[in-house]
């Protein structure tokens, strides 16, 4: 019960699907208590059956693409529940018409606000960050692969997880001091809902499958789990560190 007494919250919850799903999962078998943000009224709506198994309060709106939101909502946070350990980024946006096809037919406008929802919005959360983790504490982001290499399809979202990869560099360096740790999880495919708008996602998850030297997808539980180390006392002496949990899948170079 390695989460005994840590509360956190978890940004970016869905449905069921979801990979902030499989993270509250692992955290609520290992005791930690949990809040939820949710993007609008209609996400909040749709998982308040969700919390209520998690025996968590009603989700607090939290649209990170708008000015001065995520310090509003961390302050009202503080207010209402106090002091937290940590907190998850499990959140991204690309216009899906351009999740496909060549990646520089990308509009200037869907590339600003993929940066701004899936990049710079991880910024902003570490920087109001202390307004919560009062005592220091440890922050996770979701990555994906195609930051590294190619993959089809996966465009201004894979240039988005590169800069969100580098930030969290910067941001575990910028937070240290304040014991506050910075790491991410890039994660295998999973089928979500934000993963569906990706072109092809299944030959995607199909590739990955037959690359990877567990031979098999990786679940819910597998990024679940690995979370809830990075969130414990376990991970202590690890920060700006990028995970891979994708059943080995990126360390093939070739595979007949
Ligand atoms: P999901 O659709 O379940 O979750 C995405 C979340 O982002 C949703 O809850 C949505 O409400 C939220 N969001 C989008 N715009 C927002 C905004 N302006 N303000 C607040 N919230 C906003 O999909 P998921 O696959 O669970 O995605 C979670 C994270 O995992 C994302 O960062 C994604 O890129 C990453 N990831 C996913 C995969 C995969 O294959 N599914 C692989 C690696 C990394």
């Amino acid at each position: 019960m390695i989460m005994n007494k840590k509360r956190g919250l978890i940004m970016g919850l869905a449905n069921k699907f979801s990979i902030a799903y499989g993270i509250a999962e692992s955290l609520k078998e290992h005791e930690a208590d949990l809040l939820f943000t949710a993007q609008t009224e209609y996400f909040k709506d749709k998982i308040s059956g969700i919390l209520e198994d998690f025996k968590s309060p009603e989700a607090i709106i939290c649209d990170v693409s708008k000015d001065g939101e995520v310090e509003k909502v961390f302050e009202n946070i503080y207010e209402k529940y106090g002091e937290l350990d940590f907190i998850i980024h499990s959140i991204a946006f690309s216009d899906k018409n351009e999740l496909t096809g060549k990646y520089y037919n990308t509009s200037r406008a869907n590339f600003l606000n993929a940066m701004n929802v899936s990049c710079f919005s991880f910024t902003e959360i570490c920087k109001h960050s202390q307004k919560l983790l009062k005592h220091g504490g440890s922050i996770l982001t979701l990555s994906y692969y195609g930051a590294e290499k190619v993959v089809p399809n996966y465009n201004v979202m894979a240039l988005a997880k590169s800069a969100l990869e580098t930030s969290v560099r910067y941001l575990a360096d910028d937070l240290g001091e304040f014991d506050i740790r910075v790491n991410a999880i890039s994660a295998g495919p999973i089928k979500t809902l934000a993963a569906s708008g990706v072109g092809e996602f299944s030959k995607i998850l199909e590739f990955e499958r037959h690359r990877s030297p567990l031979k098999r997808n990786v679940t819910q539980k597998d990024i679940g789990d690995t979370a809830t180390f990075l969130l414990s006392d376990l991970s202590k002496g690890i920060t700006g560190e990028i995970i891979h949990v994708d059943c080995g899948s990126n360390i093939i170079g070739v595979k007949f």
